[in-house]
């Protein structure tokens, strides 16, 4: 029987069947040691294929419409190996201008270490990826939707210019999850996730996954193995035990947001409400046709005279939180977390006000969410 339908592939792909006790779920296979004589696969943690990591590798690779995929560390550790799989002494990349901080992170303190050069675009338009394409360019890589603003890169029109210059194409699709977007079908090379995230989905997990073709899984592989951020057997055991309720959580975390945005732009005390599920956002029509659901995350500013930082000291239920996409909704103000280290300046010229807040919408009941909110709007 083939296995089509998201959930059921949450549910169902890649489990390993329990041939000693007939049990329900995957057992976990807490070995590092395994043979080497007489087996057709020579297995190891750091190789990436002990029978856990494979388990969460299929299932991965089937709901991103992938060949391929593997479990790793964390998200970074994914990202990393990925873009050095690939790129080596003299090569350029090209990213969107727009992305998460760590990764960022990593391209300006250590690609120009390895002789690695890049460019950051000035938008996120087709053109904007290919007027910054130069003779050594081998990678492009795009985040939608982006962090913190939300903004929507129109994925086919990217991988399509990737495609005419024969260079390769990378998502992280970290913030849509596979149930939101599936950037392969767009014609995207390889799709990224910190699973740290909605794959996790219950703030207890850190790790990453790559999908791809056999072919470029077994370009990453290589370099995995060498670098080592492989993902224990227990962390994919959880992993696995996660994307189970991935289909059930997201579609709960798209209803939920969708309704706190609209219940949001429409508040007196709110400024600006950015979310790809509104028709007011700029790029709502790309994002409709592109994505299966607008995703859990939006960001709103609150009208000038109220304090951001006094809001979210009155919240209650939602909680103030690093990272995101849980089952509980969570608050981050990016002013003094993700983008403190820019200047007041440089915020502004991005967009990100001080009175700015990115709400990981949770999967609790909406109202009680709302009512979360109204309170602590009430300052005096
Ligand atoms: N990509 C995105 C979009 C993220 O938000 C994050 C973490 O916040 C990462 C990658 C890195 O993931 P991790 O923290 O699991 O290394």
């Amino acid at each position: 029987m083939t296995i089509k339908g998201k959930h059921t592939i949450c549910t169902h792909s890649g489990e390993i069947k329990d041939t000693q006790f007939g049990g329900a779920v995957s057992p976990i296979f807490m070995t590092s040691s395994y043979p080497f004589m007489d087996v057709d696969i020579k297995r190891y943690p750091r190789y990436f294929n002990t029978p856990n990591q494979q388990a969460v590798g299929t299932k991965i690779a089937a709901l991103e419409h992938a060949e391929a995929a593997i479990p790793f560390a964390s998200g970074m550790a994914a990202v990393s190996t990925t873009l050095l799989a690939f790129l080596n002494q003299g090569d350029h990349i090209i990213l969107q201008n727009e992305i998460y901080g760590g990764t960022f992170n990593l391209i300006q303190e250590e690609f120009h270490k390895m002789g690695i050069e890049y460019s950051f675009t000035d938008g996120l338009e087709a053109e904007d990826f290919e007027e910054k394409i130069k003779k050594n360019t081998k990678i492009i890589y795009l985040e939608t939707p982006s962090n913190p603003l939300l903004s929507i890169t129109d994925v086919k029109a990217v991988a399509d210019v990737a495609k005419k210059y024969e260079l390769l194409s990378i998502i992280d699709n970290t913030f849509a999850s596979p149930i939101n977007l599936t950037p392969i079908d767009l014609g995207v090379n390889i799709v990224i996730h910190s699973a740290t995230k909605y794959l996790g989905g219950h703030s207890d997990i850190s790790a990453g996954a790559v999908a791809s073709t056999v072919e470029n899984i077994d370009i990453i592989w290589n370099k995995a193995k060498n670098l080592g951020g492989n993902l224990s057997d227990f962390m994919c055991y959880l992993l696995e035990r996660s994307i189970k309720t991935l289909g059930v959580r997201v579609d709960r975390h798209n209803t939920n947001a969708q309704f706190m945005a609209t219940y949001l732009e429409q508040h007196s005390a709110i400024e600006k409400v950015y979310y790809p599920g509104l028709e007011s956002h700029p790029n709502h029509n790309i994002a409709k046709e592109q994505m299966h659901g607008f995703g859990g995350m939006l960001s709103f500013e609150l009208k000038d005279e109220l304090d951001a930082i006094q809001f979210q000291n009155k919240l209650k239920l939602i909680k103030p939180s690093m990272s995101l996409a849980g089952v509980e909704s969570t608050i981050l103000m990016p002013s003094i977390t993700s983008h403190a280290l820019l200047s007041a300046a440089q915020r502004d010229e991005i967009g990100i006000s001080d009175n700015l807040l990115r709400l990981s919408v949770g999967i609790e009941d909406v109202k009680d969410i709302i009512t979360d909110i109204e309170q602590a709007l009430t300052q005096g």
